[in-house]
Parts: C-alpha cells; structure tokens; sequence
C-alpha cells in the first residue's frame, strides 16, 4: 500500500497488509480514501429540537421525534459502503470507504472492495469476484466476517457461495 487519503484504522492498515502479503500483490491497494459516515441532517434537527425550535409542536411530540431521529441516525450509521476503482484517471488500486459504526461491517467492506482490485472491474458481482470475495472473506476475515457476510451482504449469489462453503456458519433459514 502506497498512500492513504484518511485517517486509517490500525486494523484496516493490517488487513491490507495482509492480503497483499497473502495475494502476493504488494502494490494492490495503492491509494485508500476512508472517511466516517454521518448522516448531519438528523444532528441538526435533534439541536434545533432540543435548542426549543419545535414550530409550536407540543413538547412531547418533540421528544418523541428526537428519540426517533437517534434512532434512524444510528441505523443508517451503522452499515459502511465503498467503492474501488481502476480508472484511467485514477491511480490504478484505489478504494474509496465511507465507514459506518458497526466494525465487522467495515471489514467486509473493505474485503469486498480488495476482491474488486482482484478481478477484472467490468466482471462486477460476476462468479469470478464472488469466488475472490468468498477466499478473502473466510481467508483475512475469519469465521466472524464469513457469518456477518452470510447475514448483511446483499448480494444473494455470494450468500448462497458462503453458505455452501460454511455449512457451520450460515444460520438455518
Ligand atoms: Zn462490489
């Protein structure tokens, strides 16, 4: 790995590290870009709530809303998403995050993202990539990764490669 854009955490830089060592690509992952998601919008209606902004809405109602939008913020925060790309105008072997809070989400993600670097870009989801994401997943992940996969990925086909693949893992239907 080359540059890094963002604050990376310390795991994340190992999980690299040891896929490239592992894969036996040293320069795979050549520029990460890794940044916290926050959904701002919730943040602002929560203060202006609580700061007494309620547009003649009746106290309680207020509170009732502010514990909603904590809610959904903490939801939507929750799952990461990313990106990689191998443009033409952009160093080859870069991977865009945008992390959520939940960790085991975070690896997936950047599992999926490196499987991406792996094979070729236009193949998408295609087996070629699913089989690459099933090895790192299992491979750098570990048991914990492959099971929270099998629950949260949304990608039906990889589900049913992992489940296959981990009998012991996958939760009964
Ligand atoms: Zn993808």
């Amino acid at each position: 790995m080359k540059i890094i854009e963002s604050p990376l955490p310390g795991w994340a830089w190992d999980l690299i590290e040891a896929v490239e060592r592992g894969e036996r690509k040293p320069d795979l992952v050549r520029l990460i870009d890794w940044r916290t998601r926050r959904n701002a919008k919730y943040d602002r209606w929560i203060r202006q709530a609580k700061a007494g902004d309620f547009n003649g809405t009746h106290p309680e109602i207020a509170v009732h809303a502010i514990e909603s939008w904590e809610n959904r913020k903490a939801s939507r925060n929750l799952s990461s998403s990313g990106r990689a790309y191998r443009d033409w105008w952009r160093p080859s072997g870069t991977i865009t995050v945008t992390a959520g809070t939940e960790v085991l989400d975070q690896r997936m993600v950047l599992l999926h993202e490196i499987a991406h670097l792996l094979t070729p870009m236009l193949s998408q989801h295609d087996l070629a990539w699913r089989r690459v994401a099933a090895r790192l997943y299992s491979k750098y992940g570990g048991p914990e990764v492959v099971a929270w996969a099998i629950e949260h990925e949304r990608k039906p086909l990889l589900i049913n490669l992992l489940r296959r693949q981990h009998p012991d893992l996958a939760a009964p239907f």
